[in-house]
């Protein structure tokens, strides 16, 4: 069972108490954007076997979005953050390639 440590409340909250909410640092593309950005911006998700950034709801606690980073092969979660990141804060960079030799996180921003 995932269990993430809620970054506003501080709670450990196990997957039952939390919502998904797909990837995390999605760019997202408005009015005036091209066909294929806004084609990329609906549609195109990573799905990678391995390290990924989500977007989790802390709903049966303090209600409050935020970002984790966690490995969809072994469940390892390295972190959580505040939903309003725009990247990945650098602690958890870390955490993640001292797991992992030669991570690169795909700037999308
Ligand atoms: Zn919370």
């Amino acid at each position: 069972m995932l269990i993430f440590e809620c970054p506003y409340c501080g709670v450990m909250a196990e997957e039952t108490e939390l919502t998904a909410g797909g990837e995390a640092h999605v760019k997202r593309f408005g009015p005036g954007s091209s066909d294929e950005d806004f084609e990329t911006y609906l549609f195109h998700r990573e799905n990678p076997k391995g390290v990924h950034f989500e977007r989790w709801r802390h709903a049966n606690g303090c209600g409050k979005w935020f970002l984790a980073a966690r490995c969809t092969n072994t469940l390892e979660v390295f972190g959580t953050y505040p939903a309003q990141t725009t990247r990945p804060p650098e602690p958890i960079l870390e955490a993640i390639r001292a797991k992992r030799p030669g991570f690169q996180w795909r700037d999308l921003a």
